[in-house]
C-alpha cells in the first residue's frame, strides 16, 4: 500500500505511541481528583500545553485543549462573535474554508449575525484588498485560513491581520494544515485565535487546541466542569493530549525539513506525471502553497473512478476533503478559484508525508499515467458501441 493522503490524517508517530501508552491501563486517573496520581497527571497535560504553545510561540496559558481541529473552530467562531455581539453583528471569512469553519458562520447567520464570504483569485487566495473593501463599522471578526486542506494555497494572513488591527476586528485563523510545514509564531503573525489539530502531525486523531490570545474577547463553547481553566469544559483524554504534545514536540523545528522533503517530492511527482501523455493542470497557487499537497485536475474524468483504479493498486489518494466523499458535488474550493469544469470533476488530492519515498511518488505519478490511458480507451469503446 501507498499512503498518499496525509492532508486527510498521517499515522501515528511510534515516539507518540510510546508517550501514550502508560495513561491506558496504568496511569488512568482523573486530572481533576486531588490524590497525587492524578495530580501527576495534570502535570503531564500541562507540559503537553506547554509544548504545543512553544510549537507556535505561544504563552503555556493561552492554549485550550479541545477535541481536535473542528471543535477548536466551532469555540472560536462562535465563541469571539457571542462575546462581541454587542459591539456588533458582521463577521467576514473566504469562500474556500474547511466545513468546521463554513458551518460554524452559517449557525450564526441563523443567529442573526450577517457573514461575508470572500471569493478568492484562480490562486484560490484571499486578497487583502477584498477583506479591507468587505470591512463595515459593525465587523467584529474574521476567520481566514492559514492553509487550504484541497489545494494547499497559503493566504496572506500577516497583510489580513494588520487590516483586522486597524479596525479593531478580531482574526481567528485555521492553522491545522498549515502546522505540517509552516513554522507559526503567533505573536509575529498578530493573530488573536488559531487552531490546531494532532493528528495532521503524527499525533492521535481526537486532540486539538485553540490558541486564545489573552483578553481576546471570547466565551467558552463547551461548559461543563473547570477544566482548561474553566474554558472548556469535560475530562481530559489524557493519552491523547500528551500524544499531542509529543507530536508538536516532535514537529518543532522540523517544519522546513518537511517542507524541502515535500517540495522534492511534488517535483519528482510532476515530473513523472508529466512524461505521460495525460491532459492535467495542478490545482495551486504556485508562490505559495504547500509542498506536499498536490491536487491533480485530470481533464474530463471522474476524480471517484480514479481514485477507485489507484485504490486497486494499492494507492490512497483523496478527492479535495476527506470529510466530503459521501458527495460528489465538485469541490466548492475548485469552483471558487473558477478552475476550468472540464478539470474539476478529475481533481485528485495526492498528500505525502515524512515517510514518503521519491520512488512511491513516482510509482504513482506512472500507475496514474495508465489508469487514465485505461479510462479513456474504456470510455471510447463505449463510445463506440
Ligand atoms: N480545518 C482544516 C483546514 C482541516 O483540514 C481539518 C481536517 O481535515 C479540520 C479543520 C478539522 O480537524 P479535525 O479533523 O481535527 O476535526
Amino acid at each position: 500500500m501507498i499512503y498518499a493522503d496525509h492532508a486527510a490524517t498521517t499515522p501515528l508517530d511510534p515516539q507518540v505511541f510510546e508517550a501514550m501508552k502508560p495513561y491506558f491501563c496504568e496511569q488512568y486517573f482523573n486530572p481533576s481528583s486531588l490524590y497525587v496520581q492524578a495530580q501527576e497527571i495534570r502535570k503531564k497535560i500541562n507540559l503537553a500545553r506547554a509544548q504545543v504553545a512553544d510549537l507556535i510561540d505561544a504563552q503555556t496559558a493561552e492554549v485550550i485543549f479541545m477535541s481536535g481541529g473542528t471543535e477548536a473552530d466551532n469555540a472560536a467562531v462562535k465563541g469571539i462573535a457571542f462575546a462581541c455581539k454587542d459591539r456588533g453583528r458582521h463577521l467576514i471569512t473566504s469562500q474556500i474554508e474547511h466545513h468546521a469553519i463554513l458551518e460554524s458562520f452559517r449557525f450564526l447567520e441563523s443567529q442573526g449575525f450577517e457573514v461575508t464570504y470572500l471569493p478568492v483569485d484562480e490562486n484560490f487566495r484571499v486578497s487583502p484588498e477584498d477583506f479591507r473593501n468587505a470591512i463595515r463599522p459593525d465587523t467584529v471578526m474574521a476567520s481566514i485560513m492559514m492553509a487550504n486542506n484541497e489545494t494547499g494555497t497559503i493566504q496572506p494572513i500577516t497583510q489580513l491581520v494588520s487590516i483586522a488591527k486597524a479596525h479593531q476586528i478580531v482574526f481567528h485563523t485555521d492553522a491545522v494544515q498549515a502546522i505540517t510545514t509552516c513554522p507559526i509564531s503567533v505573536k509575529e503573525l498578530g493573530v488573536d485565535a488559531l487552531t490546531l489539530s494532532s493528528h495532521k502531525i503524527y499525533g492521535p486523531k481526537g486532540a486539538g487546541a485553540l490558541y486564545m490570545k489573552a483578553d481576546t474577547p471570547w466565551i467558552p463553547w463547551i461548559t461543563g466542569g473547570d477544566q482548561e481553566n474553566g474554558m472548556r469544559g469535560g475530562t481530559e483524554s489524557v493519552a491523547n493530549l500528551i500524544g499531542f504534545g509529543q507530536a508538536a514536540a516532535l514537529l518543532q523545528g522540523q517544519q522546513l525539513e518537511w517542507e524541502k522533503h515535500g517540495e522534492n517530492l511534488r517535483q519528482a511527482f510532476i515530473y513523472q506525471l508529466q512524461k505521460s501523455q495525460v491532459d492535467f493542470r495542478v490545482n495551486e497557487a504556485p508562490d505559495c502553497r504547500l509542498a506536499h499537497i498536490v491536487n491533480v485536475g485530470f481533464k474530463d474524468m471522474e476524480g471517484e473512478t480514479v481514485l477507485m483504479h489507484l485504490m486497486l493498486r494499492g494507492i490512497l489518494a483523496s478527492l479535495g476533503a476527506a470529510c466530503n466523499t459521501s458527495t460528489v458535488e465538485p469541490s466548492y474550493v475548485l469552483e471558487a478559484g473558477k478552475v476550468d469544469r472540464a478539470y474539476i470533476r478529475g481533481s485528485v488530492r495526492f498528500s505525502f508525508g515524512k515517510e514518503t519515498r521519491e520512488e512511491e511518488v513516482i510509482h504513482i505519478a506512472s500507475e496514474l499515467g495508465k489508469i487514465i490511458e485505461l479510462i479513456q480507451k474504456v470510455d471510447q469503446e463505449a463510445g463506440g458501441n
